[in-house]
């Protein structure tokens, strides 16, 4: 996470709106830049978010997703580009004044005031006015499932807990747009998985966008409606979890979500590749591949079955030999590293149940369907 404390920009008293006429919870970034000195943080990006969606900017450490939430927070302010929020432009407009709140991984609250004095203390400060105040702290620790503990201290929370209070104080001021970046950050395995399923419920709850900045994968997979993967300042794809996973829009994107094993080729023309391990058919199409081109063969571990030496395969699948180099028992699975000579090795991962009794050494035929099988254009960014 990057913490830099910029001043946040004041409103240009002769800024050029552009309001248009989108509902309350609504989020537009058109062709943003952000650059840090020769640096592009952010690349001319577009998102569109609908009012209530749960979206998350998942991608690897630096690739800007804390950046272009700074810039819909109003801590940054684009190079190029435009930001509405609830139809209205926002640029040049202070943070305090954008109707969006932001949930950091450091929750911060204050030690000496109670966690109602917590929730309440954004609003002491605007001088809501005191019966106000105390129906929507007891609404927004309803929101979080802590209105029992109001009147503790936050060292008397766990770490769940207080991370809950820093939803509700942001909860509290009834943002049209959540902004959460790495909020579970900080929490260990298991808190972070529970937490997921309630931020989850949170959120079709109260019903407001949130954006959620996150550079885990199982995270932005269990709770998005749809996620945006970035690299390099730029969205590479942007879909719910379902199409980013089976359709993955390049191998980047393939690489990235859960794991993949990808193999150097050539197209042939005829839907099919030729690989120095053999001929590997796909059952799908990429019209971006044309005959003789250099690309990525891909197909998932879970996708690859194996067979001991000798035993017969259908004549519809994809076929390789190999030896088994490794087998690891993961509980649920067996996963397996298989040697298919000229230095190529493939993974294949199996349910326990069913996996087949291969050891260290043996030799094996690795199959999977054509439909299992992606070709990409060849990335030198990826490969
Ligand atoms: P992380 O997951 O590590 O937080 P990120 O995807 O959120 O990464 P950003 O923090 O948005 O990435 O940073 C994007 C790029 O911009 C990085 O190369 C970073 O070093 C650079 N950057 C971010 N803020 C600044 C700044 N204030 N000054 C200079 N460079 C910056």
């Amino acid at each position: 996470m990057t913490t830099v404390t910029n001043e946040a920009p004041t409103e240009h008293p002769n800024a050029v709106r552009q309001d248009r006429n989108e509902p309350a919870g609504t989020v537009v970034l058109e062709s943003v830049t952000k650059r840090f000195g020769t640096a592009t943080a952010v690349d001319s990006i577009d998102l569109h978010v609908e009012p209530g969606e749960f979206l998350s900017l998942l991608g690897p450490s630096g690739c800007g997703k804390t950046t272009t939430l700074r810039m819909l927070a109003g801590f940054e302010h684009p190079d190029a580009g435009s930001i509405r929020i609830s139809g209205k432009d926002v640029l040049g407009i202070p943070p305090y004044k954008r109707n969006v709140n932001t949930v950091f991984q450091a929750y911060a609250l204050f030690p000496h005031l109670t966690i109602a004095g917590n929730v309440a203390y954004g609003l002491q400060q605007t001088k809501v006015p005191k019966a106000e105040i105390r129906t929507r702290v007891a609404d927004a620790l309803d929101m979080v499932r802590m209105r029992s503990f109001a009147d503790r201290k936050p060292q008397q929370l766990s770490g769940g807990q207080q991370q809950r209070i820093a939803l509700a104080r942001a909860l509290v001021n009834r943002p049209s747009v959540l902004l959460l970046d790495e909020p579970l950050g900080a929490l260990d395995r298991q808190l972070r998985e529970e937490m997921q399923l309630e931020l989850k419920l949170l959120q079709s709850r109260v019903g407001i966008t949130f954006i959620f900045v996150t550079h885990d994968q199982h995270e932005a997979l269990s709770m998005s409606d749809r996620i945006a993967i970035m690299r390099e300042g730029r969205i590479e794809q942007l879909a719910d979890a379902d199409t980013i996973y089976a359709s993955p829009a390049n191998s980047y994107v393939a690489g990235f979500i859960g794991q993949q094993n990808f193999l150097d080729a050539k197209a042939t023309g005829d839907g099919s590749a030729d690989t120095p391990v053999g001929k590997i058919i796909t059952s799908g199409t990429n019209p971006q591949i044309g005959t003789g081109d250099k690309i990525s063969v891909a197909v998932r571990p879970e996708f690859v079955q194996l067979q001991p030496a000798g035993s017969t395969v259908g004549d519809n699948l994809n076929r390789l030999d190999g030896t088994v180099l490794s087998t690891s028992h993961l509980g649920e699975t067996v996963q397996y590293l298989i040697d298919l000579g000229n230095e190529l090795t493939m993974q294949s991962r199996l349910p326990t149940p069913t996996a087949p009794k291969l050891r260290e050494g043996d030799a094996a035929i690795v199959t999977f369907s054509p439909d299992s099988v992606q070709f990409f254009p060849f990335d030198d960014r990826t490969n």
